[in-house]
């Protein structure tokens, strides 16, 4: 008990203790939110004595569930059952293997991540934009909208397109029985709103739910949590606002702002203290981010006390910017600084090669987190593919990327021809090649083809076989049989290759170990749910960028790119005031030195481009910037004015807040303070 309440301050051992119905905890970055509800829930099975089983706390990331579940148990007795802690994907997978068969779908279905997904577009989408096709059709499903539905609504002709390869890739899913990331959610909350006592069931089951990053869920995650905790209304969900950095991806800032509103009767705890950033980097972030005005406005005081100053870099271009910061972290690493308290953020991806380069000529290792990670290269996707086809053999997506690979001398053109007739029969191409005879294969391949086609099935069943009995021995004969090292071992980069394909049966080994008792398929699902976050382990520095690095913190932090153009992001469909809160993300992840760098010209899409510094630094108080916004103090009692949330207000009071102004505004019986810098006059 002691355990748990040791770190909290009081608004934070309220909100743990508040364990019946809806309760918000809204608050800034590093106020201890993460930590709160890890306390809560260590409160819960310790002290209130709920069973694990009857509790679901979910987060964005598989790190941040871990991190979770580690300090959680650390804070209790007894290592009972664990929580189920983890991410609203993994939810939805576990809870769609054991109900996925009410939709008429079977259990053993395999997930596909964006890579396969996009490689399955590829091909219905004729000459569609792929990104555009893929993204739509995510939208849809995020806004369970039909592929019947799209097509009516479509006001365009490529709309109407993008609803029919919509709904073939939606056939083609169900055909292989896979699903994809949308599909963890959605068919998670089908199930529940057509099956209402499985709801009733499951939202009983789960009595306390607790959400970490609330202001990044979007509407179908929001409408699932509804049937979760209809029976009961225990949520509690922690959030903040200007920490909403997935607008681009249909998150609702709305979820946190309307809470109150959505869940009756609830609990709003507000922490105002930081624990994580010394004073001048706080200063800062919040300079920042009072540029926004759709924003509610929070106090965020330190705690940490004064530290350095936060530094500006300059540079004239990237290779210069990279070997000043390399020269930096070497100089904190010699000081005695562990590597892994290190970090360097961007905006865009392409920004890291450069970085790279950089670390790699001053000797600094580092692990880049996000980017072409280890499960995206090819050698790695082709194991995992022979695993799939052998777990389930629907799976024509994953049998064509291995029919030929390593190399059996079946062309292009066999391939085509045999998925053709697998598409006629109705049968997977496994089957077609299983259960045809040899004289019905010679129709469609030549002869010799029909030889290694049947051989290579043999094979595969006999590997399914080994896998039944035990997964040891399946790690060891995959290879001997199918001899995928020997092909990789050939090419240019063949080390490498070969030190991933070990690597890869070394984490297939740890699964085993770990869990006996698991399944090809529960390994695989592991696998397709890796996110971005995990791999942040060991004695490197950290490179990555900001939507990664949500929830973390580092001691000493370095963020580049900060030009007019890479951040703020400026153009189509960008948005300033995600931009900045993306800076406030970044910003709040240092603890103790943070390090802003910015560049004259940049090489980037080919060219080279002169840039100017960002706005951002001007509007934390770093320079004067042209491009600072103006505020207007002019504001008296009686003005009428309109705030992006709260509506139209009347002003009923005035006062100094720093340099600003803070209004009192009367919305309509609501009284709230509010800087003068988020309203407008009416
Ligand atoms: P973010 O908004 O970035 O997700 P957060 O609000 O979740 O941040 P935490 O990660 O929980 O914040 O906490 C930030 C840091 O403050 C952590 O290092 C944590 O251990 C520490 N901390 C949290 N609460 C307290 C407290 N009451 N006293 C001292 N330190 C605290
Ligand atoms: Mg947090």
């Amino acid at each position: 008990m002691e355990q748990i309440f040791k770190n909290l301050n009081e608004q934070q051992a309220e909100a743990v203790k508040k364990i019946d119905g809806p309760l918000l905890i809204l608050a800034g970055a590093g106020s201890g939110k993460t930590t709160t509800i890890t306390s809560r829930l260590a409160y819960l099975l310790d002290v209130v004595g709920i069973p694990a089983s009857n509790t679901l706390t979910l987060t964005f990331t598989n790190k941040a569930a871990k991190e979770m579940r580690e300090r959680a148990l650390a804070m209790i007795d007894a290592k009972s059952y664990p929580p189920l802690l983890c991410t609203f994907h993994k939810f939805g997978l576990l809870f769609l293997k054991f109900h996925i068969h009410r939709l008429g779908r079977e259990n053993n279905f395999v997930v596909i991540d964006t890579d396969d997904k996009k490689r399955i577009l590829k091909k219905l989408a004729g000459d569609l934009p792929m990104p555009l096709v893929a993204s739509e059709i995510s939208r849809y499903k995020n806004s369970l909208i039909t592929p019947e539905e799209a097509h009516a609504q479509a006001e365009q002709k490529n709309y109407e397109q993008i609803a029919k390869v919509y709904k073939e890739y939606e056939a083609y899913l169900v055909e292989n029985n896979l699903v994809d990331f949308d599909d963890l959610i959605a068919l998670t909350y089908k199930l529940l709103d057509e099956h209402p006592e499985l709801a009733e069931e499951t939202s009983k089951r789960y009595q306390y739910i607790m959400i970490d990053e609330y202001q990044d869920t979007n509407e179908l995650q929001f409408k699932l949590l509804q049937k979760l905790c209809s029976a009961h209304n225990n949520l509690c969900v922690v959030g903040d606002d200007d920490q909403s950095i997935y607008g681009w991806r249909g998150a609702h800032v709305r979820n946190i702002l309307e809470f109150d509103q959505d869940f009756q009767d609830a609990m709003v705890v507000k922490l105002e203290h930081n624990y994580r950033s010394r004073t001048p980097i706080l200063t800062v972030a919040n300079a920042l981010i009072e540029h926004n005005r759709s924003r509610l406005g929070k106090t965020l005081l330190p705690t940490r006390g004064d530290g350095d100053a936060v530094k500006m870099l300059s540079s004239n271009d990237e290779n210069e910017e990279a070997s000043k910061i390399s020269l930096q972290i070497n100089k904190l690493i010699g000081e005695g600084v562990r590597p892994n308290e290190i970090a360097v953020l961007y905006r865009i991806n392409a920004l890291s090669r450069s970085l790279e380069e950089g670390l790699n000529r001053a000797g600094i290792p580092y692990k880049l987190v996000g980017g072409l990670r280890f499960y995206d290269r090819a050698e790695i996707k082709d194991l995992i593919s022979y695993l799939r086809v052998i777990t389930n053999h629907h799976d024509n997506f994953s049998m064509k990327r291995i029919i030929n690979k390593p190399k059996r001398g079946i062309g292009k053109a066999s391939i085509d021809k045999l998925e053709l007739a697998a598409m006629q029969q109705e049968r997977s191409l496994y089957d077609l090649i299983r259960l045809s005879s040899t004289a019905e294969l010679e129709a469609l391949v030549r002869k010799k083809n029909t030889t290694t086609l049947k051989q290579f099935i043999g094979e595969l069943e006999q590997m399914r076989a080994i896998a039944d009995e035990s997964l040891y021995s399946f790690a060891e004969r995959l290879d001997e049989i199918f001899k995928i090292k020997a092909f990789y071992e050939a090419m240019p980069d063949g080390t490498e290759r070969v030190q991933n394909i070990d690597e890869f049966f070394g984490l297939f080994r740890d699964f085993i170990k770990q869990n006996p008792e698991a399944s090809l398929d529960a390994f695989l699902n592991e696998v397709s749910l890796q996110s971005e976050q995990d791999q942040v382990e060991g004695e490197s520095i950290y490179i990555m960028s900001i939507h990664a690095s949500k929830g973390l913190e580092f001691e000493h932090l370095f963020i580049i790119g900060l030009e007019e153009g890479f951040l703020p992001l400026v153009g189509d469909g960008s948005d300033l005031e995600e931009e900045r809160r993306l800076g406030y993300v970044s910003f709040t992840r240092a603890k103790d030195t943070l390090t802003l760098s910015h560049v004259q010209s940049r090489y980037y899409k080919g060219r080279r481009t002169e840039l100017e510094k960002s706005r951002f630094f001007g509007e934390a108080g770093l320079c004067e910037s042209s491009l600072k916004i103006e505020k207007n103090t002019a504001f008296k009692k009686g003005d009428l004015v309109r705030h992006k949330i709260f509506g139209a207000g009347r002003v009923i009071g005035v006062s100094k807040a720093g340099r600003e102004f803070k209004l009192n505004i009367n919305f309509g019986g609501n009284k709230r303070e509010i800087l003068a810098s988020f309203v407008e006059r009416l």
